[in-house]
């Protein structure tokens, strides 16, 4: 089975990258912000409390997205080639118990960091916002965001480069270098 863990900065392109990934490998696609979103749209009292920490950039916690990914992995049908997920994990302890799970059932995964300048992530991110309606994609909150990147995401770089399952990508080219280059990385693991 093939698992790409698909990592990288808000606005680095993971959403965009997770999609050609999945099409192209046939994989299953499970973005973390997606499912959260559309628990927000139920209206339920789980989803107003994810909605106000969305809309304010911050994490939902571990325990709460790491449930999640639990009952996914569990209900995986037999004939799946694998997965790609988006957005997760976005801490170290997401991350240990991602391998965990995994391990449970006997795979690993493939970390691709997606390395995006600064200034381009905000630039991006504006103008997401000016179409994506996300209560997120506004400036002040797509600063924090950003900060809350560099503190508690980007650190999981070193979990994984640490496995040795680490693999960074240039993400300030085109979506189709950027495609390029993920591709050269999937098509090599596969090889060996
Ligand atoms: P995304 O759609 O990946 O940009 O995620 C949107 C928001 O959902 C993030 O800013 C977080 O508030 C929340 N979120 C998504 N994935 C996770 C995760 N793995 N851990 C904690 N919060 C998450």
């Amino acid at each position: 089975m093939l698992n790409i863990i698909l990592c990288g900065a808000p606005g680095s392109g993971k959403g965009t990258q997770s999609a050609f990934i999945a099409q192209k490998y046939g994989l299953q696609h499970l973005s973390t912000g997606d499912v959260l979103r559309a628990e927000i749209a139920k209206g339920s009292e789980l989803g107003k409390q994810i909605g106000a920490l969305i809309a304010n950039g911050n994490l939902v916690p571990d325990e709460m997205i790491n449930g999640v990914i639990e009952n996914y992995i569990a209900s995986l049908p037999e004939d799946c080639k694998g997965t790609i997920f988006d957005g997760y994990p976005r801490t170290v302890a997401q991350a240990e118990a991602l391998t965990e799970m995994l391990k449970k059932y006997g795979m690993d995964g493939l970390m691709i960091d997606l390395m995006v300048d600064e200034q381009l992530l905000i630039q991006r991110l504006i103008e997401r916002g000016k179409v994506s309606g996300r209560a997120d994609d506004n400036l002040n909150t797509i600063r924090h965001r950003i900060a809350v990147y560099h503190q508690q995401t980007e650190p999981i770089a070193h979990y994984y480069l640490h496995h040795g399952n680490y693999c960074a990508v240039n993400g300030n080219h085109s979506m189709a270098d950027v495609f390029l280059q993920i591709m050269r990385i999937i098509d090599k693991s596969m090889n060996n």
